[in-house]
């Protein structure tokens, strides 16, 4: 992680499960990360778990990633504040039980704002500050198995819309490696798909599906170092991590 030492990192959705693990492997790794997230106090807590030494280097900021708004106004503080981005981890996601046919379609909207658009907006403005400052940077999305495969999960899949936003970053992913480089720029994209991971996203009918087969938030923070760490020639562009056991 030598190339990486004291640059800025942003972490979306830092305040819990997958964001908290990666915002603190950054901040051990040598970075200053600014994580982010609506319940802005889970993150200060999270400084406190940090040796003396290094919770400077964490910076906890409210974002609402599914607000443009919100994501605008955060980045540029983050900017003018820290001088730019380097590093963006796209992890803020969410998901909700209920039926395709029957769900709330305001309630699968907000999904699609912030699985989808939330990830636009934020690396929209990192691309922005990175192509400006002509810096090398990596943009990492926080995936699923759920953006390869529709899992039949129990007799009346309760996944609505969460696997076509998943599928959405998959493809995002795959744009984004196009656009860097046809624009001129090295900056890398890696997209990490996990299994079954024990957070509070889980709801239960995924909970019963997993059968006690689970990674932890840390066995994906681990896949997302590795790729961060990884040669300025080499890019890992997709990587899927299951649990031993796992369907
Ligand atoms: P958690 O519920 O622990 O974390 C979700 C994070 O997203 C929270 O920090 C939450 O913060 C943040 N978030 C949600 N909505 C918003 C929003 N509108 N604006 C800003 N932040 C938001 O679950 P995970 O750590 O498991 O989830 C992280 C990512 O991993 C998600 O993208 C998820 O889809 C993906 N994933 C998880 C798997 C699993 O099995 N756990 C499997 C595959 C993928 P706050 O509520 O404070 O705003």
């Amino acid at each position: 992680m030598e190339r990486w030492q004291n640059k800025v990192a942003v972490v979306t959705g830092a305040s819990s499960g997958i964001g908290s693990a990666v915002a603190k492997d950054l901040v051990n790794s040598g970075l200053l990360v600014i994580g982010l997230a609506r319940r802005v106090q889970r993150i200060e807590e999270l400084k406190n778990q940090l040796p003396d030494d290094k919770n400077s280097q964490l910076v906890a900021l409210k974002c609402d990633v599914s607000n443009l708004e919100s994501v605008n106004e955060t980045f540029d503080k983050i900017i003018s504040k820290f001088g730019g981005i380097d590093v963006l981890i796209n992890n803020a996601g969410c998901l909700k039980g209920g039926q395709l046919v029957t769900m709330d379609v305001n309630e699968m909207q907000q999904i699609l704002q912030t699985n989808v658009m939330g990830v636009i907006y934020c690396t929209q403005k990192a691309f922005k500050s990175m192509k400006e400052r002509k810096v090398d940077g990596h943009v990492v999305l926080v995936n699923s198995i759920a953006g390869h495969k529709v899992l039949a999960c129990s007799e009346v899949p309760e996944f609505n819309i969460y696997p076509p936003s998943k599928f959405a970053i998959t493809a995002i992913t795959e744009l984004l490696r196009q656009e860097f480089r046809g624009l001129g720029t090295k900056i890398k994209v890696t997209s990490i798909s996990p299994g079954t991971v024990d957070t509070e996203i889980l709801p239960d009918f995924i909970r019963k599906y997993a059968n006690g087969c689970f990674l932890q938030a840390e066995d994906i923070s681990s896949g997302i170092m590795y790729a961060l760490s990884t040669p300025p020639h080499v890019q890992i562009h997709e990587m899927i991590i299951k649990p031993v056991g796992e369907m």
